[in-house]
């Protein structure tokens, strides 16, 4: 669960344990730590540690400070068996921030009713009810969704994908690149983009307006494998939403398998209609 304004966001886990077999929070703080430095390849900057209380449990705090400055909340709930992470991240740990903390901190109730916090309108878009969600990860400041509708034919397999994605505090990350949006999928967001397809490349780019945004929206194909030769077709949106400081790319493509030589097409034009179809629901802020 992740809530998010313009100069800050805050995230909330959890695990399940069994009774009387949780690991003490001491361990799991570290873990994330390691996880941490593991995800950015390098220290992570640690500026303070203490114990605190949050509800009604020990928990403890871990202060980190970068470019963003962050507090992260651990404890275990032994009332609803679960061991919560609670992590705020600010631009800067002013007073504004120092007063969110305290409200959040102090109407979080880990147990007792379902767990409530208070959440703003998030992004919604449609997809037809064929679509599966596939994959979702919620990491530090970037969120996606994979959505995927599999159609199997004689001696072919079709997929159509969409990849929904989106990037949070977009003007402190990507402060050189989030006003210019080729600039950020060259330089941030390509190499990502190729490891999940292989072999895309985006030939011609155009500008159009997303929810009040101004997009640019790229079009490009692939091919791959030797035997099972692969068709793909490529459609990536990508805009600015000032609203929430989020950078969003949406990535819609078909795929096509068969067994080579046979020809194998994809339909350029019902493809264009389902990502421009799929495009118009999204309302971002
Ligand atoms: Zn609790
Ligand atoms: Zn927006």
């Amino acid at each position: 669960m992740r809530i998010e304004a313009e100069n800050y966001f805050l995230e909330v886990k959890w695990e399940e344990t069994q009774p009387k077999k949780a690991k003490p929070i001491s361990e799991i703080m570290e873990a994330f730590v390691k996880k941490l430095e593991k995800d950015a390849k390098q220290k992570v900057p640690i500026h303070g540690k203490r114990s605190t209380r949050v509800f009604e449990h020990e928990a403890l705090v871990l202060s980190l400070k970068s470019v963003t400055e962050e507090r992260i909340y651990f404890w275990h709930c032994e009332d609803s068996l679960r061991i919560i992470i609670l992590r705020f991240v600010f631009k800067l740990m002013d007073t504004t921030s120092q007063t969110i903390i305290r409200q959040v901190l102090d109407s979080f109730k880990c147990h007792g009713e379902e767990m409530s916090v208070w959440t703003p309108p998030e992004s919604t878009f449609k997809v037809p009810p064929s679509f599966q969600l596939t994959d979702r990860k919620m990491l530090i400041g970037r969120t996606y969704l994979l959505l995927i509708e599999h159609k199997l034919a004689p001696f072919a397999e079709r997929r159509r994908e969409i990849l929904f994605e989106y990037n949070s505090m977009a003007n402190i990350r990507f402060e050189d690149e989030y006003k210019d949006l080729s600039k950020w999928m060259e330089k941030r967001y390509l190499k990502d983009l190729k490891k999940r397809y292989r072999g895309i490349k985006f030939q011609s780019s155009v500008e159009e307006k997303i929810d009040g945004h101004l997009a640019v929206v790229k079009k490009g194909a692939g091919r791959s494998g030797l035997t099972t030769r692969r068709s793909s077709l490529y459609a990536n949106t990508t805009w600015y939403c000032e609203d929430l400081n989020r950078i969003y790319t949406v990535t819609t493509s078909e795929h096509i398998a068969r067994p080579w030589p046979l020809r194998r097409r994809i339909d350029e034009r019902a493809f264009e209609d389902f990502s421009k179809d799929f495009i118009s629901t999204i309302r971002c802020h």
